[in-house]
């Protein structure tokens, strides 16, 4: 049907990407003798960071790298966990630490996250990374955005001058979001909960990337047609069938109402099978990198 959008195909581009870092892993291994390295914490049960830890953890080895997880106790106190940071960023087999988030409520985040070598904040949460982003120097960046930024290159190739609007302005998602498309001279806006007559705002975008956490807010006649949408959101529903619905049965949503949007836009992400196989790529492409840096070695791209 010509009158619908191009699928963008995150998961197959993300598989792409994992085989061309365990690629280049090896090399560096072969030639330099490195092994890169992925240590991921996690402190207490939640039961979707479980599965989001398990999956960094196997993709890491299938690229042939070293994982480690540290699974800790919900109680860790805050002190402990500060050790264990102190011990990661010593240890020279480590490239990359990742602590799973949301972390118990009684530690502090932000003090966790400020304890990670920037080196080796593969995550690119840390200050320094953001402040290196902003001001255009080499550093890591967040992988969310890192992966979306990934695919408009693939799809669009030279994004110089494009209208972008990035919906949210979270420090993990919209703003490096937004630093990004800026590097690559878009013209960029923030919108957020308090932006005026968004429906009118998202209709200037060439680049309209939805990352908001609302099912399905952003509707087709808020697209301009041929436009490419980067669908960011994971949203869980109840399933369609009200049987299935009724007993408990879900399914994952994005931030934009799909059908309606693939009428009208050139090109579109979908949820799932868009942005988020690209995540997990962009981490073990961050932990390759790091590892080359601490090797003195230029990564390949
Ligand atoms: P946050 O909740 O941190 O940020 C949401 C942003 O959306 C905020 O800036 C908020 O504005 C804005 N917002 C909320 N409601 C509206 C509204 N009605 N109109 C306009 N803007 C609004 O979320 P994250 O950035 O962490 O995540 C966003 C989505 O992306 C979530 O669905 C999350 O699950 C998903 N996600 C997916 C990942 C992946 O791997 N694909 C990784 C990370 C997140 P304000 O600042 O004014 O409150």
């Amino acid at each position: 049907d010509p009158a619908r959008a191009t699928l963008i195909d995150g998961k197959a581009f993300a598989a792409a990407l994992v085989d061309q870092v365990a690629a280049a892993a090896a090399r560096l291994e072969a030639d330099r003798g490195v092994k890169p390295g992925l240590a991921v914490v996690i402190v207490g049960e939640d039961p979707a960071s479980q599965i989001y830890v398990r999956n960094k953890g196997e993709t890491t080895q299938r690229a042939g790298m070293r994982s480690d997880t540290h699974r800790l106790p919900e109680t860790t106190p805050q002190g402990d966990l500060l050790a264990l940071i102190g011990e990661l960023n010593a240890d020279a087999g480590i490239h990359g630490i990742l602590v799973q988030l949301p972390l118990p409520a009684h530690i502090d985040s932000a003090a966790v996250l400020a304890a990670i070598d920037p080196d080796k904040d593969v995550d690119g949460f840390h200050v320094v990374n953001a402040g290196r982003l902003a001001v255009g120097l080499p550093g890591l960046v967040p992988c969310t955005p890192l992966g979306c930024l990934m695919l408009l290159k693939h799809e669009l190739g030279d994004l110089t001058g494009l209208n972008a609007v990035v919906v949210g302005r979270s420090n993990i998602v919209g703003k490096p979001m937004a630093q990004l498309l800026l590097g690559q001279s878009c013209t960029v806006t923030i919108a957020h909960s308090r932006t005026r007559d968004l429906p009118a705002l998202c209709r200037t975008a060439d680049i309209l990337v939805a990352a908001v956490g609302r099912p399905e807010m952003v509707r087709g006649d808020w697209i301009k047609p041929g436009a490419t949408v980067i669908d960011v959101g994971i949203n869980r529903v109840p399933s369609r069938d009200p049987e299935r619905a009724a007993a408990g049965k879900t399914r994952v949503v994005g931030d934009v109402a799909f059908d309606e949007a693939a009428l009208v836009a050139g090109r579109i992400t979908p949820v799932p099978g868009g942005v988020g196989p690209m995540t997990i790529a962009c981490l073990l492409a961050n932990t390759y990198t790091a590892a080359c840096r601490a090797a003195g070695v230029e990564p390949e791209p």
